[in-house]
């Protein structure tokens, strides 16, 4: 379970664009879910890169992890699909930032072509566009988000269902990657099947078989 440590968690909305493109995710008839793990996994890759590109100038930000790696983890039991990087890391205040709007070109452009279609169309737009992290929400029903930016010792969690709001604050370390970011679906009951290795392997060679990274696929320990 991860859990807000703070006595007083922050519950914040999202940016009114953010919470349309959420509905639209949601809502949307788009068949094609599988994006969801190339938007992850890429993301997941980009925080690997950035960290590299930040060590070049602060080696000691790798430690003694080196080497860049992303680890899925499937946990049918939960219904629980966890993405996990050892990449650069958010802080709170970067979460609620890239979490929290729509700060990204390719999302904007998204949500200008969506806003010229009629209701039930926009579905259609989602696999043409990079539509990101929150393409999470078609496959959950909650997202935790636990990240440790590299170099930082506190570390803070994202959670929300995706309906309009999200709470952040701090995360106990000790449940917090070393350093980098773990993002945890609560799949939704449909969505079950990317919880099993027969189903979800083949998808993640579909989707991410060019990533630059090692990606290691792990079932959860009982
Ligand atoms: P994009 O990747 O096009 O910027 P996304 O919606 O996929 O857009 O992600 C939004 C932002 O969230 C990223 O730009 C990055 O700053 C941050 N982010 C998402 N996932 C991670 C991650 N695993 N590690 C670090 N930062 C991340
Ligand atoms: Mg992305």
């Amino acid at each position: 379970m991860s859990t807000i440590t703070d006595a007083s968690p922050d519950t914040r909305s999202f940016e009114a664009d953010v919470a349309k493109l959420l509905h639209l995710m949601v809502h949307s008839v788009y068949s094609d879910k599988d994006v969801f793990l190339r938007e992850l996994v890429s993301n997941a890759a980009d925080a690997c890169e950035k960290l590299r590109y930040e060590a070049i100038a602060a080696p000691a930000l790798l430690g003694d992890d080196p080497q860049p790696r992303i680890t899925i983890t499937l946990d049918p039991d939960a219904r629980q699909l966890t993405i996990e990087d050892n990449g650069i890391g958010m802080t709170q205040a970067e979460m609620a930032e890239a979490l929290g709007t729509i700060a990204r070109s390719g999302t904007k452009a998204f949500m200008e072509q969506i806003a010229a279609k009629k209701d039930g169309e926009g579905g259609q737009l989602i696999g043409q566009f990079g539509v990101g992290f929150y393409s999470a929400f078609m496959v959950a029903d909650k997202v935790d988000v636990l990240s440790r930016r590299a170099g930082e010792e506190g570390a803070g969690l994202w959670t929300s269902d995706g309906l309009g709001t999200y709470a952040i604050g701090d995360a106990d370390p000790a449940e917090a990657p070393a350093r980098g970011t773990r993002v945890i679906l609560h799949l939704k009951e449909d969505a079950a099947d990317y919880t099993r290795r027969f189903s979800v392997e083949p998808k993640i060679k579909a989707q991410s078989g060019h990533v630059p990274v090692p990606i290691v696929l792990k079932d959860k320990p009982d």
